[in-house]
């Protein structure tokens, strides 16, 4: 018999563990000083930059004019005198390509002299604007040819370059678009900036037809709440499937779960605070407003989320979120696992990104104030999301697709795939007048009597909340919960935008010239309100009714990636993406082949770990223990004794079917070709062969199974 050291060795060093020093104290360096410190924002450029400089480059900042030679070589000198000082002695452009994670080229600052000893740091506004990665090796989705390798990165100045410290020296990190030698994008940031143009320029036409003199630019803003797991590192190293897949591929349910619900918002445990501590501290550094931070639903589950900031920079920050969870987890003996479902049965992970829009004439333009009814302009933007999202549900379903996230959507606490809107009672009835003819009153808030006298009266909310819808109206804002943890959130951000700004165009030109405005907008909500109210749903998204309601309003339930992904390039798509001037048909068409791919190669390496870890981790054990149950069995009988031969049949019979259930594995993995074969042949097969080794684990001596288990995973810290 196998006895599994592993485990127990893991065990013993958490056990053993001596707390991580402390690393961060706030009570020295107060948030204050910290905020912002490696960043080269607008109160840097200030002292830095001679005053016209300054102004010419707020004037690129916040409209986008067009920057100077001369403006460039002093901002890059600027920059690099400031980074000096702080110890950089390279940059990078920073750029974020379809894989939807985010890469970097290095580059040191200096040059050698001709005297063979000078090494001269210089940096010029031409190497500020404009770097030449080898492209090679990036997925363009059949854009362009490996031969032909150009890709060019250029400096996004609305995302303010700042410094990322490492024990031995620090670098300047550029944030940059990255685009093909022909002009496509090869990237998120690009179509997310269109994007955003496109919908500020349609929102605009709205705001002026409600006769407003000042309209400052409008921005699409975002705040994403993060959520993630923690495990001990021991336990991560002896999981060659997390280590590969980021998630666990077998695992029996542990007997305890999530059921008691005493993890949620319960008290943080002193080793994750201390992670928290560093991470905020991290992330103040860098300028990233990270706001709140709580335990999750499942057991080691938890989430971080900052204030909301303009899209495009949301995006940016949300990806240095990411890696700072994991290297700061690293630090303190944690592996941050961002995978959208590492656990089977228990709460997967997802990235709750709250969008609106608003400028700093008119503020939030998504605010229904409290008596929506009244508020005219809110409703307009408001049907204008309800029709964007009805018309393009199956792309926003599209654009959160992945492997990982095709196992969140529908299960534990994540939304299903149907795409639906929460609007809430107060919002929803305003929506059944408008319907019936016209809105006249609003539901009020009220108060909210707790029954203690020494406790104050609480003003209610206009509307609850439903933890199962996809797409929420929270307030003054809605909030898209089909994003998967791991994933980007400028694909969603993309999106939402461009389908907005449609709307938002559509609705500009019926209303454009209307002879009675007011008679127009009624008229024209109470349209959109036909048309799509359809879209609108306050129930329980995971019950059965709902889904069999939801088939009779005729919303798709695009369950899988293999279902989702066709919607990337329908007819519709393509023209919403090329009139807003976002992607071309060809951006999407690439867009969609990456999706694919990276499909596919996910599902391959898992497929490879499962058939892999089964036949030479379980199946050794499995025998092992077959064996020595049978040798039992014999021993006793030939003494004459009585014994129960229950569990070697079971195990003796699981052990075959096991062997049995690789080799078929196997074979459907070696033909598979196209998404649906991975998706309804792979899949499946990979569920077989989990589910005799998850009953196994439940057989096999525990001092023998050579996984660390759920229980031990989720609740040992
Ligand atoms: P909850 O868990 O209650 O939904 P959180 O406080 O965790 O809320 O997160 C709410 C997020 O919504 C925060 O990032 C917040 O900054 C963001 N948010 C608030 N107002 C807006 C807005 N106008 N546009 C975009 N995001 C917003
Ligand atoms: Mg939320």
């Amino acid at each position: 018999m196998t006895t599994s050291v592993n485990r127990s060795n893991a065990i013993t060093s958490i056990t053993n563990r001596v707390a991580t020093a402390s690393s961060v104290n706030f009570s020295e360096a107060s948030p204050e000083t910290v905020f912002g410190c490696n960043t080269f924002n607008l109160a840097v450029m200030k002292e830095v930059l001679k005053p016209e400089t300054y102004d010419s480059l707020l004037k690129t900042i916040q409209d986008g004019a067009k920057l100077s030679a001369t403006v460039a070589d002093e901002v890059a000198e600027a920059m690099r005198q400031w980074a000096v000082a702080k110890g950089a002695t390279h940059f990078a452009h920073v750029f974020y390509p379809l894989t939807g994670l985010t890469a970097e080229k290095h580059d040191s600052f200096y040059d050698p002299g001709s005297d063979g000893k000078t090494n001269i740091s210089k940096f010029k506004g031409k190497t500020l604007i404009q770097g030449e990665p080898d492209a090679s090796s990036f997925p363009s989705g059949g854009i362009r040819a490996t031969h032909r390798a150009r890709g060019y990165t250029a400096w996004d100045p609305t995302s303010p370059a700042y410094i990322i410290e490492n024990a031995n020296g620090t670098t300047l990190c550029i944030p940059t678009s990255f685009v093909s030698w022909t002009g496509e994008a090869l990237d998120t940031k690009t179509p997310l900036l269109k994007s955003m143009a496109a919908v500020d320029k349609q929102a605009r036409r709205i705001l002026k037809l409600f006769g407003h003199e000042k309209i400052a630019r409008v921005t699409a803003t975002a705040g994403p709440e993060q959520e993630y797991f923690l495990i001990d590192k021991s336990f991560y190293y002896s999981r060659p499937d997390l280590l590969a897949a980021n998630r666990t591929l077998f695992g029996a349910p542990p007997p305890k779960g999530q059921e008691f619900e005493d993890h949620y918002f319960g008290e943080i445990p002193d080793r994750v605070m201390g992670f928290m501590y560093e991470v905020d501290r991290e992330l103040f550094k860098l300028g990233i407003p990270t706001k709140t931070r709580h335990n999750e639903v499942a057991p080691g589950q938890f989430e971080i989320a900052p204030l909301f900031e303009s899209a495009n920079l949301a995006a940016d920050h949300q990806q240095v979120i990411m890696a700072t969870l994991k290297k700061v987890a690293q630090r303190h003996g944690l592996v941050a696992l961002l995978h959208e479902k590492p656990f089977a049965g228990v709460n997967g992970s997802g990235k709750h990104v709250n969008w609106s829009l608003g400028n700093s004439t008119q503020g939030n333009l998504l605010d229904p104030g409290d008596t929506p009814h009244e508020n005219a302009q809110f409703l307009v933007f408001c049907c204008a999301v309800i029709r964007a999202v009805h018309k393009f549900a199956p792309l926003l379903r599209a654009v959160v697709a992945s492997a990982a996230n095709d196992h969140r959507l529908g299960a534990n606490e994540a939304p299903p795939a149907i795409i639906s809107i929460y609007l809430g009672d107060q919002l929803t009835d305003v929506m059944d007048q408008i319907k019936a003819g016209g809105a006249t009153t609003s539901k009020q808030k009220g108060t909210l009597v707790i029954g203690v006298d020494t406790l104050p009266e609480l003003p209610k909310d206009a509307g609850d909340r439903n933890r199962t819808s996809p797409f929420a109206f929270t307030g003054n804002r809605f909030e898209f919960r089909a994003v998967g943890s791991s994933q980007t959130i400028a694909r969603s951000l993309i999106a939402m935008n461009t389908i907005l700004a449609d709307s938002l165009e559509w609705m500009a030109g019926r209303l454009e010239g209307a002879k009675d405005l007011n008679k127009a907008i009624q008229a024209l909500l109470k349209e959109v309100i036909d048309e799509h109210g359809a879209v609108i749903f306050n129930g329980n998204g995971y019950s059965e009714e709902w889904h069999a309601e939801a088939k009779k309003r005729g919303l798709p339930n695009l369950k899988t990636t293999a279902d989702a992904l066709p919607a990337l390039t329908t007819p519709e798509v393509v023209e919403v993406f090329e009139k807003q001037g976002v992607l071309s048909k060809t951006e999407l068409e690439s867009r969609k082949e990456i999706l694919t791919e990276q499909y596919e190669k996910h599902v391959n390496v898992e497929a490879n770990l499962v058939a892999e870890l089964a036949q030479t981790k379980i199946y050794p054990v499995a025998a092992a223990y077959a064996a020595s149950l049978a040798e039992g069995v014999a021993k006793i009988k030939a003494a004459g004794g009585k014994t129960s031969t229950m569990t070697l049949e079971r195990v003796a019979e699981l052990t075959a079917r096991l062997e049995a259930s690789i080799a078929e594995l196997k074979k459907v993995h070696s033909t598979a070709h196209g998404l649906a074969d991975w998706t309804f042949k792979v899949c499946p097969a990979m569920l077989q062969v989990r589910a005799i080794v998850d009953e196994l684990e439940g057989l096999v001596p525990d001092d023998s199974w050579p996984l660390p288990t759920y229980q031990e995973m989720l609740f040992i810290k």
